[in-house]
Parts: structure tokens; C-alpha cells; sequence
């Protein structure tokens, strides 16, 4: 199995890099922003409520997306893996997750940081408000998203530093050349992990 998240900013590229990663490991994607989106076009009780919250660009309480990852939480851990994008998002999310996947008997292998700096994010952010139809892409909100990131989400990397599960990815380039350095990493990891259990 192979448990990771993809951590960034708004802007950073996680939910393109996500696509691709889970192609090639099979992985399971998980999104709280697109579960949230699925639930708003339904016009859900859930949709509704998340709605409030990211038409201002802040988050989501912790219990309403806690509760929403529970509800998946069954049918993720019978895959060969999940790819978490975009949660955690707090400390207490991230402390919830530890204890869920341990419940479990399983853990997280790799935290992937794609790594852009604030005026790129902003431009590209812009960029996209034209045509992803998303209404938390535009200008006011945009900002807010960053500083709610810097805020909120940035203090994250200190506490998988801590567990010794960050990688750092320069974010800033092609999504080819993003891409290629997420493989490696990944690819380098799970070498590893083979090579070691097959010498215990
Ligand atoms: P995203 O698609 O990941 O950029 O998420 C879009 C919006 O959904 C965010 O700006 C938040 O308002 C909300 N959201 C998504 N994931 C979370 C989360 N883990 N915690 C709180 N809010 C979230």
C-alpha cells in the first residue's frame, strides 16, 4: 500500500499532479475540494452547507470535513492506496488522519510539498478563474485562499517534518518537469522500502 498526501498552496498544481499519480501507482484520489463540489451540484444538504464556506474562501469547519472523509474512509482502505489532495488542510485534520489510518493498522509513507511562490500562485490562480467555471477563483477570494493557506494549512509542514515524512517539490516549472521530480521521489521511496523488507 502506498498512503500519501499532496500539500500546496492554492495554485500549486496538486490536483494536476494528483491526476497523473494516480494513473501510474493506482492509487485512490481523494479530493475534499471535489467531494465538496460534487455536493454543491447536487444541491445537498452538505453542498449547501460547504458552499457558505468556500464561495468566502475560507475553510470548511474541521467536523463537516472530518465527517465527509469517515463516510469514505471503508472503501479507500480496500484499494492498493490513496492519494489524499487537499486535506489536511489543519492540524486537527492532520492529527484525525494519523489516528484514523493507525485505527486502520496502516500509516502515511510520503507528504509531497509542491513548493510555488505567492505571485506565480496568484497568476496562475487568476488564469484559471477564466475558465474552471469555479466560483472561489476570482480575484478578493483568491487572495484570501492564499492567506488562509499561510495561515492555517503552511504550519503543516512543520508537523511531517517532525515525523520525517516531507519531501519538498519545486513546483515552479512545467508540469512534465513537476511531475518527474514526484517520481522520483516516489519511485526512490518505494525502492527502498522493497530493498529493506526483503533484507528483514
Ligand atoms: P480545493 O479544491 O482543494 O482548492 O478546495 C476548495 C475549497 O474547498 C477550499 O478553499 C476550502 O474552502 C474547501 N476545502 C477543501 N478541502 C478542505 C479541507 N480539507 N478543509 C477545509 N476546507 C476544505
Amino acid at each position: 500500500m502506498l498512503n500519501i498526501i499532496i500539500f500546496g498552496p492554492p495554485g500549486s498544481g496538486k490536483g494536476t499532479q494528483s491526476a497523473r499519480i494516480v494513473q501510474d501507482y493506482e492509487l485512490v484520489h481523494l479530493s475534499t475540494g471535489d467531494l465538496f463540489r460534487e455536493e454543491m451540484s447536487k444541491n445537498s444538504e452538505i453542498g449547501i452547507l460547504a458552499k457558505k464556506y468556500i464561495d468566502r474562501g475560507v475553510l470548511v469547519p474541521d467536523e463537516i470535513v472530518l465527517a465527509e472523509l469517515q463516510k469514505k474512509a471503508g472503501t479507500l482502505l480496500s484499494k492498493p492506496g490513496i492519494i489524499f489532495d487537499g486535506f489536511p488542510r489543519t492540524l486537527v485534520q492532520a492529527e484525525k488522519l494519523d489516528q484514523m489510518l493507525k485505527g486502520y493498522g496502516i500509516s502515511l509513507d510520503m507528504v509531497l510539498s509542491v513548493e510555488v511562490p505567492e505571485d506565480e500562485l496568484y497568476k496562475r490562480l487568476m488564469g484559471r478563474g477564466a475558465d474552471s467555471g469555479r466560483t472561489d477563483d476570482e480575484s478578493e477570494i483568491i487572495l484570501h485562499r492564499i492567506e488562509v493557506y499561510k495561515q492555517q494549512t503552511f504550519p503543516l509542514i512543520d508537523y511531517y517534518k517532525q515525523q520525517g515524512k516531507l519531501v519538498a517539490i519545486n513546483g515552479l516549472a512545467q508540469v512534465d518537469q513537476v511531475y518527474l521530480k514526484i517520481t522520483k521521489a516516489l519511485n526512490f521511496y518505494i525502492k527502498t522500502r522493497e530493498i529493506l523488507s526483503s533484507v528483514s
